[in-house]
């Protein structure tokens, strides 16, 4: 069960009281008519799911958060020290909204329109006082704010702090803050070189974004007039529609939250019947092994010669069922499933690149004009595609899917515009998008290259990376096994 569906009219009146605003002034904002707000505080009418999301993105943008039962307006602060990250939610009630503003002045500034926090923070004596000033006056209704006091008595006078927005998602991601944290608090480390032998390059060259995934989050115009679909150029001029939810990366691989509001009904539509379903048969064997939920409950895949599942009962152990298993002399053994749906492999690349074009930046999407023609309707001569990597890495397992782009800074003659990781629990592919104007070259072996190692060290890491071409747009299908290596580590890898 989401925690995010569509907030109760009680909810939203109740938001509106706190922030002082009127109906008219919410329909404004949301960019929905005004009628479709009283009809829904009114009760009589449930709106479409695209309104209702821009209803709530417009209240949680200016700090209004939902439970299950109540709204309240507040911010949840993430603080990371050199001594971990902590976050703490503050919220507020409406006879309480003055504090919102004292605790802003803290660590931030206050404008009329918008609050904002500063990114790097130091703690000073005057701030120690401010805070545990703070702390006491509002502990009694909020007994976790000792915690934001413990924080700052725990450093010392000088000591560089960071105050971010949410949490950090992806291990590069921490690593950049803790960098920035590093270099601030000991400007003469030696240590930072090892540290810029393997991100240095890396962070010189290229921009990290990762989505978080465990949230809700929605990229792209909250209002649906401002909204161009991303792969079709759509409006609501041109008579798009934008009454669906579209999810950036499909629901069946464990994604909940992220979403894409610049995408129109057609396009999601053929993306979810053409596009997905190559992308989700060829990680079925991943989801049984990550026990991941379909809508229609644990997956079970059932080839010719043999069928997966999870075992619903007790131990939920993996189950393989095959005619044909074979042991080797390591003690491995395999079990051949036969051939599975035939699919196109050209359809799982554009699958992968979807997910890339669906939370990339905006700003990135003018050199990608051909890419998403692409992606949305297949034609791209008979170019050849660059080879995508794959790995089997130890990373902690996340109950959904990932996707981390690279975002290319400047021009360079051999390194991808944009660079793709996409995990799915342990399975981990690399890829880059096709076809950017910021690209000179058609990057097909781009993962092999001397810049590419030379700037993705971290992936030297990797003992074994696979490449696979998946530049075919006629169907075939895959012979699917499995191997099960002794000493509990286990691998599903497709062979083709
Ligand atoms: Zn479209």
């Amino acid at each position: 069960m989401s925690h995010y569906t569509t907030p109760r009219p009680e909810q939203v009146r109740a938001a509106r009281s706190l922030l002082g605003w009127s109906q008219t002034d919410l329909a404004t904002k949301a960019g929905v008519a005004i009628s479709t707000i009283a009809d829904f505080e009114r009760g009589q009418r449930i709106p479409v799911p695209n309104n209702a999301l821009a209803i709530r993105q417009v209240l949680e943008s200016v700090g209004i958060r939902f439970t299950e039962t109540a709204v309240s307006h507040g911010f949840e602060l993430t603080f990371m020290t050199e001594r971990g990250i902590s976050t703490l939610a503050i919220t507020f009630t409406a006879e309480a909204s003055a504090s919102i503003l004292e605790l802003t002045s803290i660590f931030g500034e206050v404008d009329p329109a918008k609050i904002s926090f500063k990114f790097i923070q130091c703690v000073t004596p005057e701030l120690r006082h401010k805070v545990t000033d703070f702390v006491d006056r509002y502990q009694k209704n909020a007994p976790h704010l000792f915690r934001l006091r413990k924080l700052v008595t725990d450093m010392s006078d000088g000591e560089f702090f960071l105050l971010l927005q949410a949490p950090p998602t992806s291990s590069a991601e921490e690593f950049r803050y803790g960098e920035v944290l590093r270099r601030l608090n000991h400007p003469q480390d030696q240590l930072l070189d090892e540290h810029n032998q393997v991100f240095g390059q890396l962070l010189e060259l290229y921009d990290i974004f990762t989505p978080r995934t465990d949230k809700r989050l929605d990229i792209g115009n909250s209002r649906k007039a401002d909204r161009i679909c991303r792969f079709c150029g759509g409006t609501t001029k041109t008579k798009a529609r934008f009454d669906k939810e579209a999810h950036a990366i499909p629901a069946a691989l464990g994604s909940k939250y992220l979403k894409l509001a610049d995408e129109c009904d057609t396009c999601n539509q053929y993306f979810g019947e053409e596009i997905e379903p190559t992308l989700v048969e060829l990680l079925n064997i991943q989801r049984v092994f990550l026990g991941i939920e379909a809508r229609s409950g644990s997956p079970t895949v059932k080839f010719p010669s043999g069928s997966m599942f999870r075992n619903q009962e007790g131990d939920e152990m993996m189950v393989v069922v095959s005619e044909k298993i074979s042991q080797d002399a390591s003690g491995a053994l395999t079990a051949q499933l036969g051939r599975g749906k035939p699919i196109i492999p050209q359809n799982f690349y554009r699958a992968l690149s979807k997910i890339a074009l669906s939370v990339i930046p905006e700003e990135e999407l003018p050199a990608l004009a051909k890419t998403a023609h692409w992606v949305r309707y297949g034609e791209a001569g008979d170019k050849p595609l660059p080879n995508i990597a794959t790995a089997v890495v130890m990373l902690p397992p996340e109950p959904s899917a990932q996707i981390t782009l690279y975002l290319r800074k400047a021009p360079h003659p051999t390194l991808p515009h944009v660079v793709c990781e996409f995990r799915l629990g342990c399975y981990m592919y690399v890829y880059a998008l096709p076809f950017s104007e910021n690209d000179e070259s058609n990057l097909i072996g781009f993962f092999e290259e001397e810049d590419f190692k030379q700037t993705f060290r971290h992936y030297g890491f990797v003992p074994s990376w696979r490449q696979q071409d998946y530049s075919a747009s006629k169907e075939t299908q895959v012979i699917q096994s499995i191997t099960l290596q002794p000493r509990n580590t286990s691998s599903g890898k497709p062979a083709a």
